[in-house]
């Protein structure tokens, strides 16, 4: 479809389904050649990166773990700022070649908070996949080791990507049309 109404808001396509799919398929290969010969736990972030997760898992060919996690976010009750915590994560990390899934880095807020809970199990690496990246809104330190798509600060819909609960059954990723 080149165009869907989610909402009451118009989207048109943006990342066809052929164009995310090849893109998914180069990004696992990175992995499979990065982590050949090793064990990889990967940690999807849901809810938005159920549908790349689910892709990217099947082209893997290294020994692979996925564990889905959700991240919520509240204020510390200290003046320290935001806190993060994951619901569903059981495994211990200590040691692991640990890889996060996500589906789209914004400001890099929540990663940004939730990176040093990870870093504090001493996992024996740590990287990250996200298959979009408004990489011009990021303001909070990340470093994305496997980047899908670097895209424009409009909001997107689509794979896995809601707007306000919908939209996320598409297979192609459709992006906020001018009003
Ligand atoms: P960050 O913490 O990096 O600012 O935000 C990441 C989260 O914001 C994503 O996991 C996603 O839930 C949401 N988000 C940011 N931009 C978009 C967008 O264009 N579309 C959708 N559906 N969600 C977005
Ligand atoms: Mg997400």
């Amino acid at each position: 479809m080149a165009a869907i109404t989610v909402h009451d808001k118009a989207f048109s396509i943006y990342l066809p389904e052929a164009t995310l799919q090849k893109r998914i398929r180069e990004l696992a290969d990175a992995v499979n050649t990065d982590y050949a010969g090793q064990k990889v736990y990967f940690l999807a972030i849901l809810n938005g990166s159920f549908m790349f997760a689910a892709d990217f898992f099947k082209y893997l060919t290294i020994e692979s773990e996925i564990c889905f996690i959700k991240l919520v976010s509240y204020k510390g009750l200290k003046s320290t700022g935001d806190v993060t915590t994951a619901i569903g994560l059981e495994e211990d990390l200590h040691d692991k070649n640990v890889v996060i899934l996500e589906d789209i880095i914004d400001t890099g807020k929540t990663l940004h908070f939730f990176l040093p809970q990870l870093q504090h199990q001493q996992p024996r690496s740590l990287k990250i996949v996200a298959l979009l990246h408004k990489a011009e809104m990021t303001k909070f330190d990340v470093s994305i080791d496997y980047t899908g798509f670097v895209i424009p600060n409009k909001f997107v819909v689509g794979y896995g990507l809601d707007y306000d609960g919908l939209g996320r059954n598409y297979r192609d990723i459709y992006q906020l049309a001018a009003d």
